[in-house]
């Protein structure tokens, strides 16, 4: 039953927060059928019962189905799109299209269980024996370093398995120079196997790139130097590639996915704190830590010990309900950690995590008692940047 003179039902909690934050509605029966989040939870369920309803269809729908309401107030933007991530993997609400699309990452995988393995893009990690690379953000960028990959090494880009016939004839790519033709047999298992290592090395660590480009320009030159001119333009042409390949350094490097941070948000009250940490890229659970409570501290220890833990741990491959979350915080991160810190675990550990916070709750006490801070004692910048463990403040 509505409120009199007003659309919105009398189940949404007339006191509803203009605070930040996700909201979840549950139908008749209390299931979970939809997950949003807002930076003005009241306007926002609000909003839905207003001007006749959505205009969406399936949107109605879930409205007139709804019959509860709850609400997750969130300090940051960052926070509440985590945990809009993770109730929706939890719950699975029937009325969030993002569930169609919930992996969103894409690989590099090369399948070793295979005699001759190919190097494809993919977007769910299923083979056992296959080696992943990624998650990377978008499909066009990974199958790009692919075709490189496969140009310059001279790799295969044929789909299905291989089974060597001398009598057969290779395909254009070998015509053209850019696959050595392992379906004919003219370079057996061993030698396949050593090209792909080499593709393996170049996607493992970008600094190996150098290395092969100095192997590449030594061959041509000594090639062009035996009257040899095809194969002195060939291996020009790969050197291009090469160079090419490098301007994928950035995508090759995947900074923020392969990576440990301890993330800190501001909560709910100037005392309060949320930490975000990230184990090689899987965000694990947050928790929420005051300067007002005793032990804070501890709360800082055990979310570092829990990354550390959870590092040795980490499987190779990412698991879909990774994803998302991983995802979240890498566009968080390149775009400059708006409104939180991040510290990076690589460089630092949780006593320098702590020393920092420190700091930052001795400055708020200051504040909050009117007193003046503390002059920040002279740096030297380069020593500082070099030592720095915190990437980003905003
Ligand atoms: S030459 Fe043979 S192995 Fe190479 S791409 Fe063509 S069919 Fe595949």
């Amino acid at each position: 039953m509505s409120r009199r003179n007003s659309p919105v039902p009398d189940w949404i909690p007339r006191d509803l927060t203009a605070a930040p934050g996700v909201y979840q509605f549950h139908d008749a029966v209390g299931t979970p059928i939809y997950v949003g989040k807002s930076v003005n939870l009241r306007r926002r369920v609000r909003g839905y019962f207003y001007g006749g309803g959505p205009k969406d269809e399936r949107m109605a729908l879930m409205v007139r189905l709804a019959r509860g309401i709850e609400v997750h107030p969130a300090g940051t933007d960052l926070e509440a799109r985590l945990e809009e991530a993770d109730r929706i993997e939890r719950f699975r609400p029937a009325f969030n299209k993002a569930l169609k699309n919930r992996s969103k990452g894409w690989f590099i995988e090369v399948d070793w269980g295979a005699p001759f393995p190919r190097l494809r893009v993919i977007s769910r990690p299923r083979r056992p024996r296959a080696r992943h690379f990624g998650p990377y953000r978008g499909r066009r960028q990974p199958a790009e370093v692919v075709v490189l990959l496969e140009k310059i090494l001279r790799l295969r880009s044929c789909a299905g398995a291989i089974r060597p016939d001398v009598e057969a004839s290779p395909c254009l790519q070998h015509g053209i120079d850019q696959c050595t033709a392992p379906c004919v047999g003219l370079v057996g298992l061993d030698v396949y196997r050593a090209q792909v290592r080499e593709a393996v090395r170049l996607l493992e660590d970008p600094a190996y790139l150098p290395v092969v480009y100095e192997r590449f320009v030594r061959r041509r030159d000594h090639a062009a130097a035996a009257g040899g001119t095809d194969e002195a333009i060939s291996w020009q042409r790969r050197l291009g590639w090469l160079e090419e390949l490098d301007s994928y350094r950035y995508v090759l490097e995947k900074p923020w996915v392969d990576r440990s941070w301890l993330i800190v948000l501001p909560g709910p009250a100037e005392t309060e704190r949320v930490l975000v940490p990230v184990a090689r890229g899987r965000v694990l659970e947050r928790r929420a830590l005051s300067w007002n409570g005793s032990g804070w501290s501890k709360v800082v220890e055990d979310a570092v010990y829990e990354v550390r833990l959870r590092e040795l741990q980490a499987e190779s491959v990412f698991q879909p309900a990774d994803l998302t979350p991983s995802l979240i915080v890498t566009s968080w991160l390149e775009a400059g950690a708006e409104g939180g810190m991040a510290f990076d675990l690589e460089r630092t550990d949780a006593d320098l995590v702590l020393e920092h916070l420190v700091k930052e709750a001795e400055r708020l006490r200051k504040e909050s008692e009117g007193l003046p801070h503390d002059a920040e004692p002279e740096r030297d910048p380069l020593a500082a940047e070099e030592s720095a463990p915190v990437q980003f403040v905003a």
